[in-house]
């Protein structure tokens, strides 16, 4: 790998207990061009600073754009760990592939953004709790107004420091919004993917959540009124089936509805470790989850992304009746757990290989 490489005098850092999520950014970037002609650009790390793009660019018109979401962490060792970056590297890729943007070595631009991390090192909070936060991005630049394929196109990777979601250091349970009006993603369309264009239309849905008074749209899909997602979380529901049996239980990936959360692999992968409870990749309809309510089967509900690591759920507002999860009665014990063994991987000295790739 051949950098080019420019240097800014390092500016300073805010303090991380006032740290407001993606408003503050470090040093440098990284951009790496590419067009059809002459393949992938050299990659640069430079000053961050404004992009120069043609105003036909395809990515402000067409929306042809993906972005990733992850974390560096330092940890007790003071060393910088990334979590599990190859798995977004293959969404970006994946991501990349339906948006008709061009192929990329994921192990290359994954030892890109390590440089990109390694020379704004200073930047990862000198914290347990707080952590850099990594944006990669891949537009469209195409210079002109055809519904095409790119002939141009740029991944950039920004980063910058982002606090600890919970920022008491408890949990607070969020209140949702189960509007079966509003869909996030459909069968053959593209909520698999990480593009711009599922999120932006996702705004106005979560104000229209917080002025019936709730924090976050639980996202259903089809006549059954599936289940899918809760904000930009995967949701997990852990139950006490009608036979007797405790499942943790999420929906499947298969159709294609919601995204393949990095955590929520994690917490797959952990709770098979254990082999403590049955754990189901399945659709879930809100019939069903309202009769596990009431029944009172439901002990833990909660999303998990790479933002808050898990977000227990304290109540549905569904066609104007508020449904309760009983967090009273059972607490958070399974999402606490899962919060503190994930954590403990991303910031101690690793001892579970298998989901550490520094
Ligand atoms: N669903 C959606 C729609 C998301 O945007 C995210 C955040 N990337 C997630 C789930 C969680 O994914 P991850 O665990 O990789 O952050």
């Amino acid at each position: 790998l051949h950098f080019h490489k420019s240097y800014k005098r390092p500016q300073p850092k805010p303090d991380p207990s006032s740290l407001v999520f993606g408003k503050h950014f470090s040093d440098h970037m990284l951009v790496i061009n590419w067009s059809e002609a002459e393949g992938w650009d050299r990659p640069q790390i430079k000053p961050f600073q404004n992009l120069s793009l043609h105003p036909a660019s395809s990515a402000l018109h067409y929306s042809i754009e993906l972005f990733e979401g992850m974390k560096a962490f330092r940890g007790a060792d003071n060393h910088i760990r990334l979590f599990r970056p190859m798995l977004n590297m293959e969404r970006m890729h994946r991501s990349a592939t339906r948006s008709s943007l061009p192929s990329f070595d994921k192990s290359e631009l994954l030892q890109c953004i390590k440089k990109l991390v390694e020379l704004d090192q200073d930047w990862v909070p000198f914290s347990q709790s707080a952590s850099l936060y990594i944006r990669p991005t891949f537009i469209g630049t195409e210079p002109s107004l055809g519904v095409s394929r790119p002939s141009k196109a740029m991944i950039f990777v920004i980063v910058g420091p982002v606090g600890p979601y919970f920022a008491t250091g408890s949990f607070n349970p969020v209140s949702l919004l189960a509007d079966p009006a509003f869909v996030r993603a459909w069968k053959g369309g593209v909520g698999a993917y990480k593009m711009g264009g599922n999120y932006g239309p996702t705004i106005a849905v979560q104000s229209e959540a917080v002025k019936r008074g709730c924090q976050q749209v639980l996202w259903l899909y089809g006549p059954e009124e599936e289940i899918t997602e809760v904000g930009t979380m995967n949701l997990f529901i852990y139950w006490t089936k009608p036979n007797g049996e405790k499942e943790l239980l999420t929906p499947p990936l298969e159709d294609g509805l919601i995204l393949p959360g990095v955590t929520r692999q994690s917490l797959l992968d952990l709770a098979r470790s254990w082999g403590e409870f049955t754990v189901t990749e399945r659709t879930l309809g809100m019939k069903e989850m309202l009769s596990a309510l009431e029944s009172g089967r439901v002990l833990e509900v909660f999303g998990a992304g790479t933002a808050c690591v898990v977000c227990p759920v304290g109540s549905l507002l569904y066609k104007g009746q508020t449904f309760q999860i009983p967090i009273e009665k059972n607490g958070t014990k399974l999402a606490e757990r899962f919060y503190k063994e994930l954590t403990d991987i991303q910031v101690k000295t690793p001892t579970r290989v298998t989901l550490q790739h520094v």
